[in-house]
This record gives structure tokens, sequence and C-alpha cells, in this order.
């Protein structure tokens, strides 16, 4: 088989074979990489950030933040579809003015002493932490993961058939080019947008599940967006911008979680 045919044929099986389905929006995914090895990665990812990083002592810190992480990952377990495979659920505090927080394949959460300052009760940080669960149960880090090992595939593909069709180097490269920056501004950059406002919406979902307020949402981001002023934002929000159509989505959201919210309440009253 002519190396060309053979590298379409690979092209073709990533983007037809590897497809799933992220349950409650329905959105198809590309997915090529399996939930074991996610769930690998993520467990030594975990363990390395735990040797780096300093955690915390702060015995409040620490005890909201079981308390939230235990009740959000009960209701993870209880939503159908959003079960994480193997999961070793554990809750670390990081001591660090980062407003920051994060979830691992495999049930790990680290949450920053910078963020739990200016989050004003459990019903906010649950907010910030089904966020950060959605992008796990929805696998978005091996979506990504998956997509760039595609568009790589694919531009290799481009660029030996260019090579067997004699195109000229300075047009190759021309090609290349062009081909990477539609593929980051077509096809990875509005990805991060999906995978933003997916997480949102189920992590309200699991929010209310865990019997907390999906209302404080919108006021959280309110919250972060004024903190957002400075002159350099901090990390968490240059990756989660708190923009008025995204406050304005979560409004919209958070009703629909009502009746969820005050039925799950009564389990920890
Ligand atoms: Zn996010």
């Amino acid at each position: 088989m002519k190396p060309s045919l053979l590298l379409s044929g690979l092209a073709a099986a990533l983007l037809f074979s590897g497809c799933q389905v992220v349950p409650e929006t329905g959105r198809k995914q590309l997915m090529l990489v399996s939930p074991a090895e996610e769930a690998r990665t993520g467990l030594a990812a975990f363990s390395d950030i735990k040797k780096s990083e300093k955690i915390s002592a702060n015995p409040a810190y620490r005890a909201q933040v079981e308390r939230v992480g235990k009740r959000i990952a009960d209701s993870v377990m209880r939503t159908p579809g959003h079960q994480i495979a193997n999961a070793q659920w554990e809750f670390v505090v990081f001591e660090s003015e980062q407003i920051n927080a994060f979830a691992l394949p495999g049930g790990k959460v680290g949450v920053y002493t910078g963020l739990l300052k200016l989050v004003a009760s459990d019903d906010e940080l649950a907010i910030v932490v089904g966020h950060e669960i959605a992008h796990v149960t929805s696998r978005h880090g091996a979506e990504r993961t998956s997509q760039n090992i595609a568009v790589a595939g694919l531009g290799l593909v481009l660029a030996v058939g260019m090579e067997q069709q004699q195109v000229t180097p300075a047009k190759r490269n021309q090609i290349l080019l062009a081909y990477g920056l539609g593929t980051t501004v077509g096809v990875l950059l509005p990805f991060s947008r999906t995978h933003e406002s997916e997480a949102d919406r189920i992590g309200l979902q699991f929010a209310a599940g865990a019997g907390y307020d999906p209302r404080a949402a919108a006021a959280f981001w309110r919250k972060m967006s004024a903190a957002n002023k400075g002159p350099k934002p901090p990390p968490f929000l240059s990756t989660h911008p708190a923009d008025t159509d995204r406050i304005a989505a979560l409004e919209a959201l958070a009703p629909q979680y009502l009746s969820l919210y005050q039925s799950s309440r009564l389990r920890y009253e």
C-alpha cells in the first residue's frame, strides 16, 4: 500500500470510529483515548502535584473542601451516564494565592486557598467544584488530546500528499501554515468554548443534585468578573472568561435545576 493511502485510511479510521456522546448534552465527540488510560494519567499527575505543591494545613478550608467535594462526588455517582471510571475520590487544598481549582480523571480534585478566600459559601464552592468535575465526566481533556492527534495525523496526510504531487517546498509550507491556523481557530478554539458551556451546565446539575443552590453560579461569576478588572487576570479567569453571555446563560439555566436542588437538599438536613 502507498504511504498516502495508508495515512488516509488511518485518518478516516480516527474520524469515523473514535466517536462517543456526552451524556446530558448529547454532543458527539471524537475519542481516541480509553477511560483506563485517562484515569492512569490523572492519578499520576495528581501524585506529582501533591509532591511539588504545598498542601494546606488550614483545618477550616480542608473541612469545607472535603464536605462540599464528597457531596458533589455522591451526586456525580447518582447521575445516570456520568460516573467516573475507577474513581478514587480525593479532595486536597493547596496553599497558593492562585484563584484556581482543578479536577483530574480518576476523581482527584485540587482547590487553591486563593480561590477559597473569594468563595462566600458552600454553594459557591460547589459551583466551581461541580464545573471542574463536569470537565472530567464529559472527558474534555481526552477529547482535546484526541483532536490534537487527529489534526496532527491529517496534517501529515496533507504533507505527504503534497510531496507526492510535487508541490514546491515554499508552497507546501504556506499550505501547512494555513492548515495549522485553520485547525486552531476553526476546530480547537471553538471546542474550548463548547467545553466551558458544557461544564457550566453539567456542573450546575451536579451541584443541584448535591443540594447546593444553582442560583449561586451567576452571583459567583459576577464576583469573579469584578476580580478580573486588574491588569493581569488570574489563570483560572483566562481559561474561564466570566463574560456577560456566560453569566446570562447560567442565570437562564438555574431555574431548570431548582427542583433537583430542593429535593436533594433534604438528604442533608
Ligand atoms: Zn472550565
